[in-house]
């Protein structure tokens, strides 16, 4: 199968230039003017489109196998696919949670079976407890480790337990601490392998939610209860124990400019560490929950037009080099429970690429920053590179299209997931993503698929090159 992607303009991260693509075996064999079409399949007509390498969203919860009534692999894959994005990066919190080699090595088999895109996986720390499990995680193609710091898991699943108040029969490892940081981050060092940290910091939020002194009813309160120094506190921490040990550190969904602020610090410091924000920070503020309603709690919270502003900056001037989705919904039943009982979390793979074109024609941001915070710093950050994040002759031929003429209006019902709790249910984004090239082969056009299920595991091992900011 030869694919000729005609007449666009290539994006990368270092470049744009008008130039064709031909792709073959599943990799690209030939950038530049390719005027010869004897023994082309398909030509892919791109004129008028930006072809930018694959889309990659690093953030995924799918919790497949786990709470599959709210979303499963092969929807939230289908979803991905649909907005572009041609590989995901799934977290590691299924049910059982994916802590050792054996459980790695199964669910890569079982959602090997279920995928629309090419996947790959984090491993989960549960601190001091399973830092012997960390290498045979690695070993098998674990793209990074996941912390979820200041967080309880249930012993004897694994699985996450946000409140573990309500459930005071519940056997539950308690929330990690910076002692588990340092000795995981030790071992993170001896495996060259990346720690991905949620970052807010657990005795702040306790004390921020008793000072506030009655339950959460309104956004404001989910505000003071999550205040930004939590982030940004616990992201000083992290990279002093990080620059202490040597190990490669990636922040995940970056929230607040106070949280940014420790990340300028800490890099100008020379730590090791590498920072994602997420759409949702990108494009709302806590003003947008009157129209958005409960739908939009996340953790951490969105926050205001200062913090956006600042994140946006942030990419540009090279900061935050990684943008990710957090994707992980409920049902619109579980979110109606009320700001104090809603789960965290909303829908966003489908959405992640054309949120931020949007921030690319507004002009906040560069095509190319655009081509490397969705993929090709993504793929170096993850031991993916230069497979992934690059249109090269041998990288592998997942092209995203867009169209910078088109518009794009979010209906949550058109949505892919089984739960399509998205926070820009009615907006309307500049561009359009036009279709997706996966394995060289049109897998995508104008949000519906046109190929087959297909797609497969890439293994985070091997020539990490981690990006970290300037
Ligand atoms: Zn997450």
């Amino acid at each position: 199968m030869r694919l000729l992607v005609h007449g666009g303009t290539v994006v990368t991260s270092d470049e744009t230039r008008r130039d064709d693509v031909l792709c073959e075996g599943g990799r690209i064999v030939a950038v530049g003017k390719i005027g010869d079409t004897a023994g082309v399949d398909e030509v892919l007509d791109a004129d008028g489109l930006l072809v930018f390498p694959g889309f990659i969203d690093p953030h995924v919860h799918s919790r497949d196998p786990g709470a599959t009534h709210k979303e499963d692999f092969a929807h939230s894959t289908l979803a991905a696919l649909c907005g572009g994005v041609t590989c995901v990066l799934e977290m590691p919190n299924a049910i059982p949670g994916v802590t050792d080699a054996d459980g790695f090595n199964e669910r890569r088999r079982y959602l090997g079976e279920r995928t629309w895109v090419d996947f790959g996986l984090w491993g989960l720390s549960l601190g001091a407890e399973n830092v012997d499990e960390l290498e045979g995680m690695v070993r098998a193609g674990a793209v990074a480790i996941k912390m979820f710091w200041g967080y309880s898991l249930a012993r004897d699943t694994k699985e996450l337990v946000y409140n573990p108040g309500d459930f005071p029969d519940r056997d539950v490892i308690p929330p990690f601490d910076t002692g588990d940081l340092y000795v995981t981050m030790r071992e993170m060092v001896r495996l060259g392998a990346v720690l991905g940290l949620h970052c807010e910091d657990k005795a702040i939020l306790d004390a921020a939610l008793c000072a506030l002194g009655h339950p959460i009813s309104t956004y404001q309160d989910l505000l003071d209860a999550r205040p930004s120094v939590a982030e940004a506190a616990a992201v000083a921490t992290a990279a002093e124990v990080a620059g202490a040990t040597g190990c490669r550190t990636h922040i995940v969904h970056l929230s607040s400019a106070d949280g940014l602020r420790a990340v300028r610090a800490a890099l100008v410091a020379g730590r090791p560490i590498s920072a994602e924000t997420c759409p949702h920070y990108l494009q709302l503020t806590g003003e947008d929950y009157d129209t958005v309603g409960p739908v939009m709690k996340v953790y951490p919270p969105v926050r205001d037009h200062a913090d956006r502003t600042a994140l946006w900056e942030a990419i540009a001037d090279g900061v935050i080099t990684s943008v990710g989705s957090d994707h992980g919904p409920h049902t619109m039943a579980e979110k109606l429970a009320g700001l104090a009982r809603a789960p965290a979390g909303v829908a966003g793979v489908e959405t992640l690429g054309v949120a931020i074109v949007d921030g690319m024609l507004e002009g906040l941001i560069s095509p190319q920053t655009l081509a490397g915070v969705l993929s090709t710093n993504t793929a170096a950050i993850f031991g993916l590179y230069p497979r992934k994040g690059a249109i090269k002759p041998g990288a592998d031929a997942d092209l995203t299209l867009v169209d910078p003429s088109g518009t794009t209006t979010v209906t949550a019902s058109d949505l892919h997931s089984i739960s399509p709790t998205t926070m820009f249910d009615g907006r309307t984004f500049r561009g359009a993503i036009a279709a997706s090239v996966l394995g060289g082969r049109v897998a995508m056009r104008y949000g519906q698929p046109v190929l087959e299920r297909s797609g497969r595991f890439v293994s985070g091992k091997g020539s990490a090159r981690h990006a970290t900011g300037r």
